[in-house]
């Protein structure tokens, strides 16, 4: 496959075709994130999708590709009609493709209509990543999100109203030891608003070029340590109210890979998160650099 720069995408997404339907992100102005800032955005043309779908099921074979993800970082701003486009020929190229999913910037779930979205996922794009990050308002300005927790859960409601699945990523440490329980309190408070099929927590490591990088490096933000961390993800859990979520931690950014089916594992997420906050024997995961993650 022909890639444009490095390729994010969720975990859960390791056997999905990454089609790069746009480079970069439109909005690329949250002060944690990375990802595409030496991208300049643009969609990528119809004529160059259609090649690397050629490439692909000439070097994958076209009967193997059943799940594909639209990358960069929010694929979900083209127009719909391009992305119908798009899945269609998806659909031509790979016989037995079966589910596409995408990151979806609130900016760009608040340009769709919950029509869109269903016409969206009819067509075969039925699962969308939303990086939340926190639900507390005064770290969601800090991190320049772009938008307040009411509209990020406006947003959310274009995907569960469409009866799409809603994948909700929460960010532990963004809110700095300032903020750590405001943070999480909030935080679990708009999960259980937005009632996600997933929801995942990741912890915040600071970037180099990044403003929170800078933020971290000159003081203005103090990260919370290991266990306090912990003790933030316990109180977001504790405030996650939510009908049926799959919850996961264990994103490699964690110090202690955990997760369950909520709201029927919750008491056992949290007794697991008191054993280890209390004893400080229990080894955590070292974590990895921000280039390994
Ligand atoms: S919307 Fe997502 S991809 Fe774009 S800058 Fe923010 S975190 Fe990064």
């Amino acid at each position: 496959m022909r890639y444009e720069g490095t390729v994010y995408r969720p975990p859960s997404e390791a056997n999905s075709l990454i089609l790069q339907a746009t480079i970069g992100c439109s909005y690329n102005r949250c002060t944690y994130c990375a990802m595409y800032l030496e991208k300049r955005f643009r969609q990528r043309s119809r004529e160059d999708l259609l090649e690397d779908m050629a490439i692909a099921s000439d070097t994958l074979g076209a009967q193997s590709v059943r799940r594909v993800f639209l990358a960069d970082g929010d694929a979900l701003i083209m127009r719909t009609s391009r992305l119908l486009k798009l899945l269609e020929d998806v659909r031509d190229h790979f016989p037995n493709f079966q589910s596409a999913s995408v990151y979806a910037s609130p900016q760009s779930l608040l340009s769709k209509s919950v029509q869109e979205i269903r016409e969206l996922k009819e067509a075969g794009l039925p699962l969308y990543y939303l990086g939340t990050e926190t639900g507390h308002p005064t770290v969601m300005e800090r991190i320049a999100k772009g938008v307040t927790p009411a509209q990020m859960v406006d947003a959310a409601s274009r995907i569960t109203g469409a009866g799409a699945k809603l994948s909700v990523i929460m960010l532990l440490g963004i809110g700095g030891t300032e903020l750590s329980r405001e943070h999480a309190v909030e935080s679990g408070r708009i999960v259980s608003a937005m009632d996600p099929r997933f929801v995942s927590t990741l912890t915040i490591t600071p970037v180099p070029g990044t403003k929170f990088h800078e933020d971290v490096e000159s003081g203005r933000v103090e990260l919370p340590g290991e266990r306090e961390t912990l003790q933030e993800l316990r109180t977001m859990v504790e405030h996650m109210d939510v009908t049926r979520t799959v919850y996961r931690g264990n994103h490699a950014s964690n110090s202690l890979p955990i997760g369950g089916i909520l709201p029927r594992q919750k008491d056992e997420v949290l007794a697991v998160l008191d054993r280890v906050i209390a004893d400080t024997r229990i080894p955590l995961r070292t974590r990895p650099s921000p280039r390994h993650l």
